[in-house]
C-alpha cells in the first residue's frame, strides 16, 4: 500500500520533501503540502509592511499566544535590501543549480524565483494546498493484526474561509520554518523607552530611520547587515552586543557597545558597563524562537522549547514516533543541502531502506549526544548549532540511507565563505564563485547548464 504523507509548509524544506516523495510514485501517494500562505517560498516571500515602525513595545509572539490564535503566519522576516549570506553555488539544492548568469550572492527575489522554478521543475505545485493552515497533528496509535503497534497521523487543517478538515496520513514532514516568531529578550524597563521598538522580523528598509540615533541589539548576521545599511541614513548607530568585539573597521557613525542592562525611567538606555545612551529607535536583532502550535509535546514524548526540541533521533524524529519528521531544526548550517539530506534520509526510513534502532536505543543515542554537548559547556540555546559538524552529519545520513553524499566542494566553498565573512563581513559578498558541473548531482536541464 502506498504511504500517505502530509507536509506542513511550502518553504524550501517543504518543497524539498515533496520533490523527493514525488520521485517515488510506487512507494508514496502524492503528498499533500499544506501552506498557510498564498505562495511557495516561505522566508523568501518578501512582504511590504504598511507601518514598518511600531510605536513602542514589541508584542511578544510565541507559544504564549492565546488559544485559538490563527496559525496563519504574520509576515516573512525578509527585508528589502537583503542579499544572501551564502553564494548560490553552495546555497542551491545539490540537484538543482541556480542559473549560471546570476552573481554568487543574490537578492531575495532571486532566491524566491529559484524556489518557484524548483517547485515547477519537480511539479510540486499541484500538490500544495494554499491558504490552508495545519491546526493540529495528532498521533493515533493502533494495534495491527500481528500484535504490533502502528501510528497514523490525524492532521486537522483549516482554510481561510474557515472550513476545517481532518485527514489521516502515515507520515508527516514538519517543514513550518523557524524564522517568523521573534525572540524578544527580557529588557527591564522596556516600557519606558520613548522611541520606537522594532524586531528585525518587521524591519524592511533603512529610510524611516533617517537622521536618527538607532540602537541595534544583536550582532549576528541580521544585526550586522542591518546596522550597516542603517549607517547610510542614520545620524548614529550603536551596535550593542555580547559577542566578542568585532575586529573589522565599522563606518564612522557606528559604535560598538556593551549589551543593554535596562531602560531607565527617563527613557535612556543603561548599558552593562554603566554607560547611558539616548536613542530614537531600538532595533532588536535578537533572533527567532521555535514554535509548533499544531503539535503537543505530551502526544509526542518530546520537549519543545523556544530554543531546543528533543530528544530527536538524528535531530529529526522522536524515538517513539519515527514517522513524524522535523526538517531543518539545526542552526548554522548550509540550509538547502541540509534539507536535501534530511529529507532523503526520512524517505529512506519510510521506504524501509534504513533500519532504525529500537526506541530505547534511539533515546540512548539522543541522551549521549546531549550529555556530550552539555559537558562541553554548550548553552541550551546553542545546542542545535552545527557549524562544522554539519558535514559529518550529512555524510552519515547519506551513508545510512544510500543516497549520494554532498560533494566536498560544497564544504570547502562554504568554509571559505564563512571564513571570509568573519574576516571581512562588509566585503565578502563582492567575490563570485564557481562550481563545475561535475559537482552537481544530476545534469541540470538545458537552460541551467554551465
Ligand atoms: P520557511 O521558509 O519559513 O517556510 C515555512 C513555510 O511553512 C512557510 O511558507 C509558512 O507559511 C508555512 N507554515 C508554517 N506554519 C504552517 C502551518 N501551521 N500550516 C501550513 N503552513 C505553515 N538561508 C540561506 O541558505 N541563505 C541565506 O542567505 C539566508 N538568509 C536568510 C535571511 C533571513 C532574514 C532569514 C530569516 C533567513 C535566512 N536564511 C538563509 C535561512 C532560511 O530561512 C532558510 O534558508 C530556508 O528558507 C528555511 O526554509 P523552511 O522551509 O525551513 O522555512
Amino acid at each position: 500500500m502506498s504511504v500517505r504523507v502530509a507536509v506542513v509548509g511550502a518553504g524550501a524544506a517543504g518543497l524539498c520533501a515533496a520533490r523527493h516523495l514525488l520521485s517515488k510514485p510506487g512507494t508514496f501517494c502524492t503528498p499533500v503540502v499544506f501552506e498557510s500562505g498564498t505562495s511557495v517560498g516561505g522566508t523568501w516571500v518578501y512582504e511590504e509592511l504598511d507601518e514598518p515602525i511600531r510605536e513602542k513595545g514589541v508584542e511578544p509572539e510565541g507559544p504564549e499566544r492565546p488559544e485559538g490564535h490563527s496559525r496563519y503566519r504574520s509576515h516573512s522576516s525578509m527585508y528589502q535590501n537583503l542579499r544572501t549570506n551564502l553564494p548560490k553555488e553552495v546555497m542551491a539544492f545539490p540537484d538543482f543549480p541556480f542559473e549560471l548568469h546570476l552573481n554568487s550572492f543574490l537578492p531575495h527575489h532571486e532566491v524566491l524565483r529559484y524556489l518557484q522554478k524548483y517547485c515547477d521543475h519537480f511539479d510540486v505545485g499541484p500538490h500544495v494546498r494554499f491558504n490552508t493552515a495545519v491546526e493540529r497533528v495528532r498521533p493515533v496509535v493502533m494495534e495491527t493484526t500481528d500484535g504490533k503497534q502502528r501510528t497514523e497521523w490525524e492532521v486537522t487543517s483549516s482554510e481561510r474561509s474557515g472550513s476545517e478538515r481532518t485527514e489521516r496520513f502515515d507520515a508527516v514532514f514538519v517543514c513550518s520554518g523557524h524564522y517568523s516568531v521573534p525572540h524578544v529578550p527580557e529588557i527591564p524597563g522596556l516600557q519606558h523607552f520613548r522611541g520606537s521598538v522594532l524586531h528585525s522580523h518587521s524591519y524592511r528598509r533603512p529610510e524611516p530611520f533617517s537622521g536618527q540615533t538607532v540602537l541595534v541589539l544583536g550582532a549576528r548576521n541580521s544585526g550586522i547587515d542591518i546596522c550597516m545599511e542603517l549607517s547610510t541614513v542614520a545620524e548614529q548607530v550603536f551596535l550593542s552586543h555580547r559577542t566578542p568585539r568585532l575586529s573589522f573597521p565599522l563606518p564612522p557613525n557606528v559604535s560598538q557597545t556593551e549589551s543593554i542592562d535596562r531602560i531607565l525611567e527617563d527613557g535612556t538606555v543603561a548599558l552593562q558597563d554603566g554607560r547611558v545612551l539616548k536613542a530614537d529607535s531600538l532595533l532588536l536583532c535578537t533572533g527567532y524562537i521555535f514554535t509548533f502550535p499544531f503539535l503537543h509535546e505530551s502526544d509526542l514524548g518530546i520537549d519543545m522549547q523556544r530554543d531546543f526540541v528533543g530528544p530527536l533521533y538524528r535531530h529529526i524524529m522522536s524515538p517513539g514516533f519515527p514517522s513524524l519528521f522535523f526538517i531543518g531544526l539545526c542552526q548554522q548550517i548550509c540550509p538547502f543541502p541540509h534539507f536535501h539530506c534530511q529529507v532523503q534520509f526520512c524517505v529512506a526510513v519510510l521506504e524501509g531502506a534504513v533500519s532504525l534502532p529500537s526506541a530505547p536505543v534511539m533515546q540512548q543515542e539522543c541522551r549521549a549526544w546531549l550529555e556530550k554537548r552539555l559537558s562541553r559547556g554548550v548553552q541550551q540555546r546553542h545546542l542545535l548549532r552545527m557549524e562544522h559538524e554539519q558535514w559529518e552529519y550529512c555524510a552519515s545520513l547519506s551513508a545510512e540511507a544510500g543516497f549520494k553524499p554532498l560533494t566536498p566542494a560544497i564544504r570547502s566553498l562554504f568554509e571559505e565563505v564563512w571564513r571570509r565573512r568573519r574576516e571581512h563581513p562588509l566585503q565578502y559578498r563582492e567575490s563570485n564563485y564557481r562550481l563545475t558541473e561535475e559537482h552537481w548531482e544530476r545534469a541540470p536541464s538545458a537552460g541551467q547548464r554551465e
